[in-house]
């Protein structure tokens, strides 16, 4: 009896913080119970499912696993990891994408990750340190394995999956936008530069081993070189890697694409598409490609806080069409994925470019597939 109470008056101070820490945890709950309630439009976008390709022709993929979340502190990485989001939420209240026609993947698998990447990559993953150094954010390094699987890892699966099936999706239907992708940093045996897995490489050896295509090409417009995609095609040449890239910052050095142009600081519209106009075509002719795949990252915009080009909104649109205007005019199969873009803007800017590919090839006679509407409050808080 005397051992029982003593015991009890033990257990007793230990109690009031565990209560603590437990009315805490309700506290936390019900707050982000009522701030972090998904959209409805969100949660249409969640399952894996088939979609609708406007017109039999453009095919959007997007799934809201692409939202990395760790408790707000992705904030602090200069990738607005929102951009996807808004993308997609501003084509569905401009009236351009019903969330219904939206083609959501399923995450990249082991297997189809091991078709680019070593074992020994794989298991770097489970060490948070590493991760934190692939993707520059020094906040995840002391974040659990467990937790950045979940919360940055399993994001990255799911945008890769949309890159694979997006390729599915271009030969099927022509044109095949992922909004979310192009880690074209990320290389066989290590991630780097905010890329984890890398997407479009997988992609092609997806296809590759299904025997879909033989020949792909990749053209890469993010300001920054595609040294990772360039690695993983080195010794392959089935595969054409083309690389237009600011020269004088990250990566240096440069990897060896098939066919890399350096761009100097100041680069402008004109310069930057009459660069590409003398380029594509031959790039192309020498790739002779059964798909292209389009890096279309924005951070050639003027202003963009990890580079100096001087491109405007309506150049970078212009650059993007001038890509998938020659894949049609050619009946190339097209996937474009979004890559890189750091301003506060870029997202607009893909949100253009991705709004006028479908007006001028999904949507037949310039007509909304539905109601233009605004942001609903959720949907504010779930992109701010
Ligand atoms: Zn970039």
């Amino acid at each position: 009896m005397k051992e029982k109470t003593m015991s009890k008056r033990n257990i007793l101070p230990r109690l009031k913080p565990l209560r603590l820490l437990l009315v805490s945890l309700v506290f936390v709950g019900v707050w982000v119970g009522f701030c972090c309630v998904v959209p409805s439009s969100m949660r249409q976008v969640k399952a894996p499912r088939r979609g609708r390709a406007y017109n039999d022709r453009v095919a959007i993929v997007y799934s809201k696993h692409y939202q990395m979340s760790l408790g707000g502190l992705e904030k602090l990485h200069s990738f607005d990891i929102r951009k996807y989001a808004r993308i997609y939420l501003k084509l569905n209240t401009e009236g351009l994408l019903r969330p219904e026609d939206v083609f959501v993947p399923e995450a990249v698998s082991k297997n189809e990750i091991l078709l680019v990447h070593t074992p020994e990559f794989l298991e770097s993953l489970k060490d948070s340190p590493t991760v934190a150094r692939y993707l520059e954010a020094p906040f995840a390094a002391t974040v659990p394995n467990a937790l950045v699987d979940a919360a940055i890892l399993n994001a990255f699966r799911y945008s890769t999956g949309g890159t694979v099936l997006a390729g599915r999706l271009a030969l099927k239907h022509g044109i095949a936008i992922n909004i979310g992708g192009g880690y074209h940093h990320a290389k066989p045996i290590a991630g780097e530069g905010f890329c984890i897995y890398a997407d479009m490489p997988i992609a092609i050896r997806v296809l590759q081993k299904e025997k879909l295509i033989g020949r792909a090409m990749v053209i890469d417009l993010d300001v920054h070189q595609g040294n990772g995609t360039a690695v993983c095609f080195a010794t392959d040449d089935s595969v054409f890697t083309f690389s237009m890239h600011q020269g004088n910052i990250y990566p240096i050095p440069k990897a060896v694409s098939d066919l890399d142009i350096e761009l100097k600081t100041g680069t402008n519209d004109e310069e930057f598409l009459s660069i590409l106009d003398k380029n594509l075509g031959s790039a192309i002719d020498r790739a002779d490609p059964d798909i292209v795949f389009l890096q279309a990252g924005c951070d050639t915009l003027k202003g963009d806080p990890l580079a100096n080009l001087n491109m405007s909104l309506e150049g970078i649109v212009k650059r993007d069409a001038m890509v998938i205007d020659e894949c049609v005019k050619r009946r190339i199969p097209i996937v474009m994925v979004l890559g890189g873009g750091y301003s506060k803007r870029a997202w607009k800017v893909q949100y253009a470019s991705i709004a006028r590919t479908l007006k001028k090839y999904g949507i037949t006679a310039n007509r909304h597939p539905h109601k233009r509407r605004e942001l609903t409050g959720k949907e504010k808080l779930y992109t701010k």
